[in-house]
């Protein structure tokens, strides 16, 4: 951070503008003292003298130095100026957090507030602030801060928007920390930079506003003066002496220019930007209760395995989208039992993401959730939130992320980010927590624990921090971790460990796991069953060890046989799926993957087919389900493409 400050002012224009605010600062603390007695001083001797040696702006209409009420008036003139950019970007910050801390609906009403307060002018608000606090400095402060407050509101709105979609905000909404709590901790330290910065840049203009208002008579009033006031004395003898009238005027513009290019080039060298549910799936889905979803699980709430941690049942996700709302999940229901790991996999868009997020709680703000049935150790996902039951799935619930650089919040240390699950829900002292913190991160396998918990997330490497992330989730004592992608962003060596480190946890505390990745190979390695998701959909629910050999699904032998494995000719190019993904604005009827399918027949592209128990399925195997009109059905073999048969056939 110190390197990137240096940075700045190194370049011509960032020590320019640095120079200058230092000067401005020190003539703001140093002129009354200097010139205080000098400025105030009376010479009738000397009314209205043009510019001369002895006073080099002349002297007003009681004899009085020009320069040098000048030089005094920069204290008050800055002062005022700065506190009105502290009112600005206080009541901008409050307004523009505000909807993060709300919640949606109410958040809504807030950000239409700020929406048509930008509308107005920032002048013309200022005036009728002005006018509502009456003449005086006191009046101009409040008008000048509350007309910026909404420019602030925005971008802070902004930069709380993007704090917040990030993967430790996450985390930390997933080990139960309340919102405000975790707009302290994890949002307002991470947008403090660029908030600063144009506060800067803001200074500037509040100070151009200022002199704006005393020039029009509705600031600082006579004996006190500003800049703006004296550029409202001396514009009346502008003819007569036009020094009296140009030096406050260069004072305020040599100012508020300094405080501009400072804000500028700072945020030009740091790269900071300027700028200043969930019931009633009946209505939602009437075919639910006699759907596909509920033939093969066959449960109801009385005849639940005590083994099940969780119960998704009739799973339905609902977004906006430009042309209105979009299901990327419609209708999905699996349960994953103690210490059962449960693969997810899928093509981008798949919803495989979305279900997580779903069921972990993280949607927020950001989606609509229906279900029959979100149960979590027996808690009901969908009831209103409390403070109880945040701390236990808190506790309970662990998430890891697919990206283990966002994972963390980069301005705190691994540790304390850790400690806070401990502090927060376990009611450990902080040195307790500490320790806590400590040893989990030995549990993850991650050397000198002690000395590295004290280190900032930066200073870790990629694996590092993943394993910290599962770490974190280990800090209560997890009867679930949801993992997203967790091994994507990590090269293939360090993939493994993470894998390897989950495996061994599961196993070690009998956790369940539920894996979400695009890879069939990582889910197969490490799950004991697979949940095979297309357009919104599990279109085949089925045990691991049956992937390779007895999928029957025609997308899930797609997405195996998209795999290569040690008999693929490295001449000939991949086995690919033809066709794209589904839009999930434009289901079309019938089954979904009708268009790619190599099976489809006119039936398909009618009847959308239900996910049931597949009776062809062996009989050992009582849990594979099956969405297809032709499960099993050989696969037509084309010249360009391997098959599924060749695959299984194979040696
Ligand atoms: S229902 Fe028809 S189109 Fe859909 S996967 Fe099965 S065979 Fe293919």
């Amino acid at each position: 951070m110190q390197g990137r400050w240096r940075r700045v002012v190194r370049t011509p224009l960032g020590l320019t503008a640095t120079v200058l605010v230092v000067a401005v600062v020190a003539l703001a603390v140093l002129g009354p003292v200097l010139w205080g007695s000098g400025a105030g001083a009376v010479d009738t001797d000397a009314i209205l003298a043009r510019p001369s040696a002895r006073h080099w702006a002349g002297t007003d209409n009681l004899g009085r130095d020009i320069l040098l009420r000048v030089l005094v008036a920069s204290r008050l003139s800055i002062l005022l100026a700065l506190l009105a950019t502290v009112i600005a970007v206080v009541a901008g910050s409050l307004l523009g957090s505000a909807p993060f801390v709300l919640g949606r609906r109410t958040g809504r009403w807030v950000s239409a507030g700020v929406n048509i307060a930008v509308a107005f002018p920032g002048l013309l608000l200022a005036l009728f602030f002005a006018v509502v606090f009456g003449v005086g400095a006191t009046g101009a402060v409040l008008a000048i801060g509350l007309a910026g407050a909404p420019a602030f509101a925005r971008l802070t709105q902004t930069l709380v928007a993007g704090v917040a979609a990030r993967d430790y905000v996450a985390a930390a909404r997933a080990v139960g920390i309340g919102r405000f709590r975790i707009l302290l901790r994890h949002v307002l330290p991470n947008i403090a930079e660029p908030l600063v910065v144009n506060a800067t840049i803001g200074a500037g203009t509040a100070l151009l506003s200022f002199a704006g208002l005393s020039f029009l008579g509705l600031g600082v009033q006579s004996p006190s003066y500003d800049w703006g006031r004296l550029l409202y004395d001396g514009i009346g003898m502008i003819y007569v002496n036009a020094p009296a009238a140009l030096a406050p005027g260069a004072a305020v513009l040599l100012a508020g220019l300094a405080f501009n290019l400072f804000g500028e080039s700072v945020a030009k060298g740091l790269g900071v930007p300027v700028g200043g549910g969930l019931r009633g799936v009946g209505s939602a889905r009437a075919g639910a209760a006699s759907g596909p979803e509920r033939t093969d699980q066959g449960e109801e709430a009385g005849d639940r395995s005590p083994e099940v941690v969780l119960d998704v049942r009739d799973l339905e996700v609902t977004v906006s989208g430009p042309s209105g709302p979009v299901r990327p999940v419609r209708g999905v229901s699996f349960d994953v039992r103690r210490g059962e790991a449960i693969g997810i996999v899928g093509e981008s868009g798949s919803g495989k993401s979305m279900t997580a997020l779903a069921v972990t709680r993280l949607l927020a703000d950001h989606g609509r959730v229906d279900a029959s049935r979100l149960e979590f150790l027996g808690d009901d996902l969908l009831a209103p939130d409390t403070a109880v039951r945040r701390r236990t799935l808190g506790t309970t619930l662990a998430m890891v992320f697919q990206d283990p650089m966002t994972a963390f919040n980069p301005t705190r240390r691994i540790g304390a980010q850790l400690a806070e699950v401990a502090t927060r829900h376990q009611g450990r002292s902080r040195k307790e927590a500490m320790a806590r913190a400590v040893d989990r991160l030995t549990a993850v396998r991650i050397p000198d624990a002690d000395r590295r918990a004290r280190q900032y997330p930066h200073e870790f490497s990629g694996g590092m921090r993943q394993r910290a992330m599962i770490g974190m989730g280990l800090m209560g004592a997890p009867a679930l971790i949801v993992a997203d992608e967790p091994t994507t962003a990590l090269d293939v060596t360090v993939q493994q460990q993470v894998l390897d480190l989950l495996a061994a946890i599961r196993e070690a505390d009998d956790v369940a796991l539920i894996l979400i990745s695009h890879d069939v190979t990582v889910v197969g390695e490490v799950c004991d069953r697979i949940l095979v998701m297309y357009a919104g959909r599990i279109v085949e629910d089925l045990p691991a060890a049956e992937l390779a050999t007895a999928a029957r699904h025609p997308y899930t032998r797609a997405l195996v046989d998209a795999v290569p494995d040690m008999n693929t000719d490295p001449t000939e190019p991949l086995a690919t799926i033809p066709g794209r993904p589904v839009d999930p604005a434009d289901v079309p009827p019938g089954c979904a993957y009708a268009d790619r399918c190599p099976l489809a027949d006119a039936r398909c592209e009618a009847e959308d087919p239900l996910l049931a128990a597949d009776p062809a399925a062996p009989a050992d195997s009582p849990r594979h389900r099956v969405a297809c009109w032709q499960a099993g059905e050989p696969l037509p073999v084309r010249p360009d493409d391997r098959s599924i048969d060749d695959l299984v056939e194979s040696p």
